[in-house]
């Protein structure tokens, strides 16, 4: 292992996990805090790059900071020599943190002198400029994150926001040294060091800039960030001769089996991608949360309607559903009560397909993902090719090979459910 990284999410996690295989690290993506004793991990070390999937955006502090600290030591066990703190490009955090407690965990531990603070991302519309975040034209702050349900975000300022949740001394590389290039990057570094800053918030604002930044990081034992600074990672690992570079897979070897799609996101994206599944003559079957309320929908039922169709065209369940319909469910059951039944719904489902037979699935939804690897017994994926931005197919790591794509809801073109499967030859 040459990286290791810690994912405040899931989904985040595999945007960077395919971010590091497309820069040509070989990358497995592990689902919570891994036990370096264990006979698994030692597979998963054997990869150049391992990211470590947690949960830990919202939760209480002290329960963020000891799964990343211990995350952290179970990839130095296995190897890392360098870590990565990955959170989302839009900074998503409270006044409490987790990104600062966190930070400041890991670069204790890791006797990080300066550790950069870089959630930019400009392919994807994320940028920093003096400091101050952007998504898209706007700055944060007045952005639609203002007003997310649990991470709202009402200061554009890294330096602010990061120095409100850190107990030491945030600074700024701006964009003019970063625009200046490697030698004028790290001289900043070495001056905010010198006085005493822990962490640099630094300016990006096209690819070449986090390309410099990579390189001039290249000996920090210490990286925080989103999935974009990630790019520039291989290319010290290369230079240093610890990588030789593999090139990202077209396609995947993927054990013959059926083949089944599980839609639990009800976002518009995914609402058209069952449409056009449906209307491409794909069989479907809509699960009504009335009736698994009711005890009538279950796995067995969904099951029993699946098997004779299982085969290597796929069979859609899906449980999306307008906003309207949704929220007079979740006026009747409660909010929370209603998604978590359809995931276990799900979840069960998933594994009752697996059993009979299904080793290729598509899951969409992020935090059905999250219930159907649970329900699935995936602990480690290995990534393979990218689908469509931000969705690889991925591979248990395990004896059964499951290979899956959990898609976030909004992820992915209107065929998704249609054209992913080309990208799957028999292993
Ligand atoms: P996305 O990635 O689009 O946010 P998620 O899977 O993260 O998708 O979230 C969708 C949530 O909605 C899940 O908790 C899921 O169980 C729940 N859900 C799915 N279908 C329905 C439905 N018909 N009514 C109510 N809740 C639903």
């Amino acid at each position: 292992m040459l990286l290791g990284c810690i994912a405040d999410d899931i989904t985040g996690a595999t945007d960077l996990a395919l971010m590091l295989a497309k820069s040509g690290m070989r990358t497995v993506q592990v689902m919570g805090v891994p036990d370096p004793t264990s006979d698994a991990f030692a597979t998963v070390a054997s990869f150049d790059a391992v990211v470590v999937a947690l949960k830990s955006r919202t939760n209480p502090v002290a329960e963020a900071v000891d799964w990343s600290v211990r995350s952290c030591d179970a990839l130095l066990a296995g190897g890392a020599q360098q870590i990565f703190f990955k959170y989302c490009s839009t900074f998503d955090s409270t006044p409490e943190g987790n990104i600062g407690p966190v930070a400041d965990a890991l670069s204790d531990k890791l006797a990080s002198a300066l550790a950069i603070v870089c959630p930019a991302f400009p392919a994807n519309a994320r940028s920093i400029y003096q400091g101050q975040l952007f998504v898209g034209e706007q700055l944060l702050s007045e952005s639609p994150m203002k007003d997310h349900p649990l991470t709202p975000m009402r200061d554009a300022s890294l330096v602010r926001v990061m120095a409100a949740q850190s107990q030491h001394a945030v600074g700024l590389v701006p964009f003019q040294t970063v625009a200046a290039g490697l030698d004028a990057v790290r001289s900043a570094f070495a001056e905010l060091k010198t006085l005493g800053y822990r962490y640099a918030v630094t300016d990006a604002i096209e690819n070449a800039h986090l390309m410099t930044l990579g390189a001039a990081i290249r000996d920090h034992t210490l990286i925080t960030g989103g999935s974009g600074i990630a790019m520039g990672l291989a290319q010290n690992f290369e230079a240093s001769g610890a990588l030789t570079r593999t090139a990202p897979a077209k396609t995947f070897a993927a054990p013959t089996g059926a083949t089944a799609i599980l839609a639990g996101s009800c976002s518009a994206a995914t609402r058209k991608q069952v449409a056009v599944a449906e209307a491409a003559g794909v069989p479907t079957f809509k699960v009504d949360p009335q009736g698994v309320a009711r005890g009538e929908v279950t796995s067995q039922s969904v099951l029993a309607w699946a098997q004779s169709q299982l085969g290597a065209t796929p069979v859609l369940i899906y449980s999306s559903d307008d906003p309207a319909k949704v929220g007079a469910i979740q006026s009747e059951l409660g909010r929370e009560a209603a998604g978590a039944m359809v995931e276990q719904l799900m979840a069960d489902t998933a594994r009752a397909l697996v059993d009979a037979g299904v080793t290729r699935m598509i899951v969409a939804g992020g935090e059905t993902s999250g219930a159907v690897a649970a329900g699935l017994d995936v602990s480690a994926i290995e990534i393979g090719p990218e689908i469509d931005p931000g969705v690889p197919w991925v591979r248990s790591l395990d004896a059964r090979k499951l290979t899956l794509a959990f898609k976030s809801g909004n992820f992915g073109g209107d065929d998704f459910f249609l054209k992913s499967w080309s990208r799957l030859s028999d292993a």
